[in-house]
């Protein structure tokens, strides 16, 4: 990086902090760098020091104030250009200037009075080169976007959010960006399968196109059915860099296996249709007797949209679909039709510990499930308490954030049919008049700044 030359002042980002620009000023004089904090409190554990604070990124506008977040990695005292000394907080973090990201240590302190709200000392220095007579040589940033905070309310800055997905163009996707990008965060979306993994415990990253993927503070994964295994794989390695990841890998692959999450929800007595699962052809009329006998409802294990889900109206008509199944090597479940339910069932979007939005689901004419998909139309719906709760129990004992969880009315109450990982946001924001998508992203402000401080 030596032959990186800089001039003496430049633009300068801080991606972790969610500060987007900074002018700065260099300073060999000083040995460490110094950014200008107010109202520094210390957060987190013993182990592991936190300090939030608050700043005001441009001179001209000090009513706007970013709260940020940082590791405390000491606490020194530092004599300032005056000649007073003044104990301060340490942080590490990274700092990018033009395409150079690195990481540095920084000095904490009250730089109102001064022209530059931050001065690069020789250690941030160190593998560059600065030409002292040359100014901004990196390209130049803007303070245009922090016009947009709620002035005299401190921000907790922008944050960098990837959107992990083989369809880019759908929807939820747009959903996402748009909001995200009106809270003033900014947004990639990531093809998951173009993604390749550097496993070490020392420095696990993603490559992407040839490079490694930046930090991110938040990952919202849209996991589909053919891209579970590799999904699952990126969004742990995520994980293991320390990303926010709304709903974890392994929530995802449980709630996918639709035998496993049935599993997992009796365990914790959350009401189901009964349901019944053999490998060997010669259970086959035990497995029809299990559920009750025909009619019955059989499922691919992988399915979803309703595509692997077939009703089989007689014993006759279930052998055969077994007997298929079983030919294909297919994994699949038995379950007891619930008549009663006429083709309707109740979509509730979970977020966190609310249901934000719910539909009534009705199949199309002459058939019976009422995946949108399918032919299904949506349509808005009161749902009870009991109907309330067990979806948010349900999507808790799964492990997701964020789920869409379908609930069938039968003559014994409530019974959830299904919890989806990636449920789609368009029939639930259209039917229900709910911004779901905004009710996503707010989650994942709240998590990644309780992340950011009390870690
Ligand atoms: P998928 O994950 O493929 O959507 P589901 O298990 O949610 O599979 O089933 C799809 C649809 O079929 C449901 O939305 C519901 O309308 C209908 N359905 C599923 N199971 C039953 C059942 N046991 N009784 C009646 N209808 C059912």
């Amino acid at each position: 990086m030596k032959d990186f030359q800089i001039g003496w002042e430049e633009w300068a980002s801080f991606p972790k902090l969610g500060i987007s620009a900074l002018k700065i000023k260099t300073d060999t004089g000083a040995k460490t760098s110094a950014l200008h904090a107010n109202n520094i409190r210390l957060a987190g554990t013993a182990k592991n020091r936190k300090v939030i604070f608050e700043l005001s990124p441009d001179v001209q506008q000090p009513e706007v104030r970013i709260l940020c977040s940082a590791k405390v990695i000491d606490q020194r005292e530092v004599t300032s250009s005056n000649g007073a000394s003044e104990l301060r907080y340490i942080i590490s973090t990274s700092i990018k200037i033009g395409p150079k990201t690195w990481d540095i240590e920084i000095s904490l302190t009250n730089r109102e009075n001064m022209a530059y709200r931050m001065i690069l000392g020789r250690q941030a220095l160190e593998k560059l080169t600065v030409i002292p007579d040359a100014s901004f040589m990196q390209p130049e940033l803007s303070y245009e976007k922090y016009k947009k905070i709620v002035k005299n309310k401190p921000s907790f800055g922008s944050l960098k959010i990837a959107i992990l997905t083989m369809s880019p163009k759908n929807y939820s996707i747009k959903r996402f960006i748009q909001v995200a990008e009106s809270m003033n965060h900014e947004v990639d979306v990531i093809n998951t399968k173009r993604c390749y993994l550097n496993i070490n415990s020392r420095n696990p990253e993603i490559h992407y196109d040839g490079v490694a993927l930046p930090h991110y503070d938040a990952v919202i994964p849209r996991i589909g059915v053919s891209v579970t295994f590799y999904g699952m794989a990126v969004v742990r390695q995520f994980q293991a860099m320390g990303t926010y990841c709304i709903n974890s890998a392994d929530a995802i692959g449980s709630s996918r296996d639709k035998l496993a999450a049935h599993q997992i929800l009796v365990r914790h007595k959350i009401p189901m249709p009964d349901t019944a699962f053999a490998s060997s052809p010669k259970d086959t009329k035990n497995l029809i007797a299990l559920t009750g006998g025909s009619p019955l409802v059989l499922k691919l294990l992988n399915s979803t949209g309703g595509r692997g889900v077939v009703l089989a109206e007689t014993s006759k008509a279930a052998s055969a679909v077994i007997g298929a199944f079983q030919g294909l090597d297919a994994n699949f479940i038995s379950q007891e039709f619930i008549k009663e339910a006429g083709g309707s069932d109740l979509r509730c979007f979970v977020v966190g510990r609310k249901v934000v939005a719910s539909m009534l689901r009705t199949a199309a004419e002459g058939e019976f499930k009422s995946n949108l998909h399918a032919g299904g139309s949506g349509s808005p719906i009161e749902i009870t308490k009991e109907e309330r709760d067990i979806a948010i129990r349900a999507s808790r004992v799964l492990g997701l954030n964020v789920a869409g969880v379908d609930i069938i009315r039968t003559n014994d109450g409530p019974k959830v049919l299904e919890v989806n990982s990636s449920p789609g946001l368009e029939g639930i924001e259209s039917t229900s008049g709910v911004n779901v998508a905004a009710a996503i992203m707010k989650f994942i402000e709240s998590n990644v700044r309780s992340l950011r401080s009390i870690k």
